[in-house]
């Protein structure tokens, strides 16, 4: 059957049509669940080699669903990226994650950093500084309290700009971690000019630890620079007591996998682990 140039051309954009259809009806739900409170964070534990102790939480974001149940942000944050409705979900997070630990706090026990993830997008299309310091303040919480996450893809963006907004974080008392090191496109330099305090190495790297006998050299050498400059390296996806164990030699300082704990939802308590004695 031959079909006419003409029929094509209308075949493909109707499905253009429908593909641009769905993404805005599915912007629109996000946006409802955004405005109807239907986000809930989770809490990863990270925990120090040297005391084996929990010191510090990632909040990662889950959308309760309604209908689909709990939604993992692989499911919603690109989308969210690319419509720029990260911007506003961002900062229900850091809202949220603030509001919680204010809440741990009042329960009179220590507490630990919650570490935010904070995309590309949200950080050069909006005043990160400013949302957090007013959240900080509204739950009457310590800065000491918050880390920041950012992708080397956030930083690809005009560098005084970068290194003004960073500035200005840090500045509030709240720390700066590098997230997915060595998955972008970030200079060892530009590493060195902006003065993070956290390295997180991704969990690509982790990975080959135990498969090759190459798969440390990474390791070695970021945890060695790393050092130099003053920054704690956190090895991300541990999953055996294998990798645990080598990152231990390496002399990396914190760890973050299932090997220690899946994300958990939040209660009453922050989720700290016993000590861990590799
Ligand atoms: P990420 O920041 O690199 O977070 C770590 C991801 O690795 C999490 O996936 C976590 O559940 C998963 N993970 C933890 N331990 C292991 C392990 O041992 N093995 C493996 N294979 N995976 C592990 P999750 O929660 O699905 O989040 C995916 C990504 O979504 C995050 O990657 C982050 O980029 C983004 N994300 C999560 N929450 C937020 C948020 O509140 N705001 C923004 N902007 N992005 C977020
Ligand atoms: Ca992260
Ligand atoms: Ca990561
Ligand atoms: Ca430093």
């Amino acid at each position: 059957v031959k079909t006419s140039g003409k029929m094509n051309y209308r075949f493909f954009d109707r499905e253009y049509y429908e593909a641009v259809r769905a993404k805005i009806d599915r912007n629109a739900e996000l946006r409802h669940a955004l405005e109807t409170d239907q986000l809930v964070l989770y809490y990863q534990p990270r925990v120090e080699m040297a005391t084996g102790a929990t010191c510090s939480l990632e909040a990662l974001v889950r959308w309760a669903h309604p209908t689909r149940g709990i939604l993992e942000p692989i499911d919603f944050i690109p989308l969210a990226e690319e419509s720029g409705l990260i911007v506003q979900l961002g900062e229900v997070v850091i809202d949220k994650v603030c509001a919680q630990i204010a809440y741990w706090s009042r329960q009179g026990r220590d507490v630990v950093p919650v570490s935010i993830n904070v995309s590309p997008r949200q950080f050069n299309e909006s005043d990160v500084t400013e949302v957090l310091r007013q959240a900080i303040e509204r739950h009457g919480i310590s800065p000491r309290l918050v880390e920041i996450e950012l992708t080397e893809s956030s930083m690809t963006a005009d560098s005084v700009h970068v290194s003004q907004s960073l500035e200005n974080i840090q500045r509030l008392g709240v720390a700066l971690a590098v997230d997915d090191f060595g998955t972008g496109y970030s200079s060892l330099s530009q590493l060195q000019r902006l003065d993070f305090d956290v390295l997180k190495v991704d969990k690509a790297f982790t990975a080959e630890l135990e498969k090759t006998r190459e798969g440390s050299v990474f390791f070695t050498a970021i945890i060695t620079m790393a050092h130099a400059l003053g920054m704690r390296v956190v090895a991300e996806g541990v999953e055996t007591v294998g990798q645990a164990r080598c990152l231990k030699q390496l002399q990396c300082d914190e760890i973050q996998g299932y090997f220690i704990s899946m994300p958990l939802p939040a209660t009453d308590r922050q989720p700290i682990l016993p000590r861990y004695v590799l």
